[in-house]
């Protein structure tokens, strides 16, 4: 063995008896602290911590009120909820994914399908929806009120060069402020949606914040898993992928290391390969904060540190070493649109789920 692959060696050595624990994005209506305590259930009853992260993250894709994730994710440019998976087994070293799947609430779950119903890694679009369909699950609408009034919100909002939309009322039409307007007309249309809520889907509708979850557990025998689920960018293109289900990107875990994953504008983690970049800093004995910060730098490297750039990235690391060590990484110290929280983890232990603040590389003015 080379010396260069002594340090690696050494985090596995010094490893103390593993702490079951399981951590994830923070994510709205607290659904990282229920997704980890979920997980942590399914651990404690002796069952897979790949089977665990999953159970956890179908809460928040089931959860209608989550709009980056599974069921109620905001569409793409045309109105179509495409989502992304990937997942990784630790013990077994097997994954898989998929992208831009239509119609299908659960895409962790397509993803875990693929990993062990087929010879392959990853699959897309209509082949991904073919497969889980003959997988049994059940094909629906996965298209809420809210997520399209939000979408229509974004399309009236949409101007072109003379301020003119085809979305909206006329010419002729009283002159009104464009958010009262478009308020107003998307009120008439989904009559059941509160003033509050509809204000709110305005907000998405001009800033779409980041949303996915990644979950990475471990149990006492030292086995970890890990799943990255999201609908990926709102607004986006039809058929782009973002880092989610890219293996390497958004995920990664090293059963002999310890895993990564990501939530954020995932281009940019894909300029990087953070989730494995991050792994890789630790198997050359990195602790899980060097690690994650290191990969971040990397990325604001991309942008020649210009911190009016960076400005527009949110990017955030969540990192789970095979000894239990752990940590948030985040670019910032808090996201660009939801300002009043800091950068944030949900973390489950014995102690049982809360949330931790994140280290992070810059400090937005
Ligand atoms: N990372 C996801 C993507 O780029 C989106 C997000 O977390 O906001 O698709």
């Amino acid at each position: 063995m080379g010396a260069a692959a002594l340090p690696a060696a050494g985090i596995v050595a010094a490893q103390a008896r593993p702490k079951r624990i399981v951590i994830s994005s923070a994510n709205m209506n607290d659904g990282g602290l229920h997704c980890c305590a979920k997980a942590m259930e399914v651990i404690a009853g002796g069952g897979d911590t790949l089977d665990a992260v999953i159970a956890g993250v179908n809460i928040v894709e089931l959860d209608p009120r989550d709009h980056s994730v599974g069921y109620g994710g905001l569409p793409n440019e045309d109105g179509v909820v495409e989502l992304d998976a990937s997942v990784v087994h630790g013990p077994s070293r097997r994954m898989g994914a998929v992208g831009a799947l239509q119609n299908i609430k659960t895409p962790s779950q397509v993803a875990q399908r693929v990993m062990q119903d087929t010879d392959h890694m990853m699959l897309v679009g209509a082949g991904a929806l073919k497969f889980a369909k003959a997988e049994g699950f059940k094909e629906e609408d996965i298209f809420t009120d809210e997520a399209r009034a939000a979408w229509l919100m974004w399309k009236r909002a949409l101007r072109d060069a003379n301020g003119h939309s085809n979305w909206g009322p006329g010419v002729d039409a009283p002159p009104e402020a464009r958010k009262t307007a478009v308020i107003r007309e998307v009120q008439r249309r989904f009559p059941q949606i509160g003033e509050e809520t509809l204000a709110e889907l305005w907000d998405y509708a001009i800033h779409p914040p980041h949303g996915t979850i990644n979950c990475i557990a471990l149990n006492e025998k030292g086995e970890m898993s890990a799943v990255t689920t999201t609908s990926g960018m709102a607004w986006k293109l039809a058929g782009r992928l973002g880092d989610s289900p890219i293996v390497g990107g958004g995920l990664w875990l090293d059963q002999d290391i310890g895993g990564a994953g990501s939530t954020g504008r995932g281009e940019e983690n894909l300029r990087v390969c953070g989730a494995h970049l991050i792994v890789e800093n630790m198997h050359h004995g990195l602790p899980p904060k060097e690690a994650a910060i290191e990969a971040l730098k990397r990325v604001a490297r991309n942008f020649d540190n210009d911190r009016k750039r960076l400005e527009a990235i949110d990017l955030h690391f969540y990192v789970l070493r095979k000894d239990g060590e752990y940590c948030g990484a985040s670019l910032w110290d808090r996201p660009s649109v939801e300002t009043r929280r800091k950068a944030q983890l949900a973390v489950c232990t014995a102690e049982g789920s809360r949330h931790e603040d994140a280290v992070y590389l810059l400090e937005r003015s």
